[in-house]
């Protein structure tokens, strides 16, 4: 960490301040035993915050419409928790709209619908988990920015160059800070929190913002912290609802997936339990920025948002489900053939061996081509590989439905053919071996056309006559091995030993 910066930072006198009345508030919100009326006699000093406070307790979302007049009352509808939260919120955010509005070239607008946004959800995150601490949530998720106003002030254009290069995109916005001024505004405003003397659970979640969205934990899990972790992630949730919310489609199909998967392991919420909590946190929002007044511009409408952000989504999964296929393709294809490989062959034989035990036969074909490295060493290696693709298009469509064709590896081809029987192979193994030796020839270099050949070994597996599937292919690969040995061009089958001879001629 930029420990130079950051002191400098907050050193500024260039820092939002506290007002009297929010230093008291904290100051009394600190003691356990604090009682109602001494935080009533705090606010009331403050016209200002009075009102709010009553606007508040009479808005719909607490549901005491007009019938709330005086502090005390307030307090005593609110409770003391969210009375504590409510007018430590109350006194901070002015003091910061002030700052945020002050530096030319910050765009408050969006900094406080962001803010809005993610303070909401937390809060309503923190809710539907049925936690007590839902206004610390909700405050937290307010604060959790405060950091970039703090690094304006002091910085000025120079935080600027940063906010611009993220491209209005918040959540690349640390790595660029961290990059870039080697501090970044989750730790800047967590020092102020600190420096502020806030409780310790908001300058958790301040400095956890960002990254506890790679922490995917199991929230369940026993730790100390437990009650700081929790408004934490629901601070970082909020963050990717606000990034849903403010977003264009592309980014909000990413942010709605990461916000799903968290919703999921943090909060044990189900992707079609999220959607209604999302416009619910909408609706919401927009009473909370009327009643902190805050320059949060038009939010537009969450029907049409989550819809858009929804599409953008499903077009991300079917796009990750078509980059799988794909990986998974190349992974099991042959890139100068475009057989299946090795690896496939290896997983294929496995499954049909076990199915074999059922009872039907299991043939493989081994076949190896003849004298190929006289192909490279005569023409060059591009002939060679030439030779590989028309021998490989030979074999298969000699083969045709009887059996797959795999490149093994090299100048070695495998078939797989469920079904077919000793006899009925030797004779398929026959058929292609005259169809490369009739059929496949690749122009040389000079012209001239060079004639290929190969050697094949088969063996068959029925009933018991193999172990395992490896001393299948073993028995197939000795049987290639005698069919060069007595003169290539040749198909040779391996007979098991309890037969009269263990690799006859076709
Ligand atoms: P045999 O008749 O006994 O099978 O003789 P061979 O020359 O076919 O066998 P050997 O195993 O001695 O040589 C195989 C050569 O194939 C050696 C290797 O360099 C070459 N080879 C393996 N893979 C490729 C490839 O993808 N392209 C090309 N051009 N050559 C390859
Ligand atoms: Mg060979
Ligand atoms: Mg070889």
């Amino acid at each position: 960490m930029n420990n130079d910066l950051l002191e400098r930072v907050l050193a500024s006198p260039r820092l939002p301040s506290l007002p009297a009345v929010a230093l008291k508030v904290i100051d009394l919100v600190q003691q356990e035993d604090v009682e109602l009326d001494a935080i009533a006699v705090a606010v009331q000093n403050d016209p200002a915050l009075t009102a709010r406070i009553l606007k508040t307790v009479n808005s719909s979302y607490y549901g005491q419409s007009g019938t709330v007049t005086n502090v005390s009352q307030a307090l005593v509808v609110l409770g003391l928790r969210t009375v504590k939260t409510v007018a430590l919120g109350f006194s901070l955010v002015p003091n910061l709209q002030k700052s945020s509005e002050s530096g030319e070239g910050f765009d408050h607008i969006s900094y406080w619908k962001r803010s809005l946004l993610s303070a909401t959800a937390a809060k309503m995150f923190a809710d539907n988990a049925g936690s007590r601490f839902t206004e610390e949530a909700f405050l937290g998720g307010l604060l959790q920015d405060m950091g970039m106003i703090a690094l304006h002030q002091v910085l000025g254009e120079d935080y600027e160059t940063v906010t611009d290069a993220t491209g209005g995109h918040h959540t690349a916005l640390t790595a660029l800070e961290q990059d870039r001024l080697g501090v970044t505004h989750a730790q800047v405003g967590a020092e102020l929190a600190g420096l502020w003397n806030l409780p310790p659970l908001l300058g958790h979640a301040i400095r956890g913002h960002h990254s506890l969205l790679d922490d995917l934990a199991d929230p369940t899990a026993d730790d100390p912290q437990g009650a700081a972790d929790f408004v934490a992630r629901c601070v970082a949730i909020g963050n990717l609802v606000a990034e849903v919310f403010v977003r264009s489609a592309a980014v909000s199909g990413e942010a709605l997936k990461r916000l799903q998967e968290r919703a999921a392991v943090w909060f044990g919420l189900e992707a079609d339990a999220t959607e209604p909590l999302l416009m619910q946190i909408h609706e919401v929002t927009a009473e909370m920025q009327r009643l902190f007044e805050l320059p949060a511009g038009n939010l537009g409408d969450a029907g049409e948002i989550l819809q858009s952000a929804n599409e953008a989504l499903l077009k991300l999964s079917m796009r990750q489900h078509q980059q799988t296929q794909q990986l998974l393709e190349d992974a099991t294809t042959d890139a100068l053939t475009k057989l299946a490989n090795r690896r496939a062959f290896d997983t294929a034989l496995d499954d049909r061996f076990k199915l074999a035990r059922a009872g039907a036969p299991l043939s493989v074909l081994f076949t190896d081509v003849d004298r190929f490295k006289s192909f490279n060493d005569s023409h060059g290696h591009a002939v060679g590989d030439a030779v590989l693709i028309a021998f490989a298009k030979t074999l298969k469509k000699a083969v045709g439905v009887a059996g797959t064709v795999y490149r093994y590896g090299g100048e070695e081809f495998a078939v797989l053919c469920p079904g077919v029987n000793r006899r009925v192979a030797a004779e398929l193994a026959e058929h292609v071996r005259r169809q490369v030796e009739t059929g496949c020839a690749v122009p040389s270099d000079t012209g001239a056309m060079l004639r290929v050949t190969c050697s094949f070994g088969v063996a068959c597996h029925s009933g018991d006559t193999f172990s395992r599937a490896e001393v299948l292919l073993k028995a197939a690969d000795r049987a290639v091995y005698a069919a060069k040995e007595a003169g290539r061009n040749r198909v040779r089958v391996f007979t098991p030993h309890n037969e009269a001879s263990s690799v006859a001629a076709a």
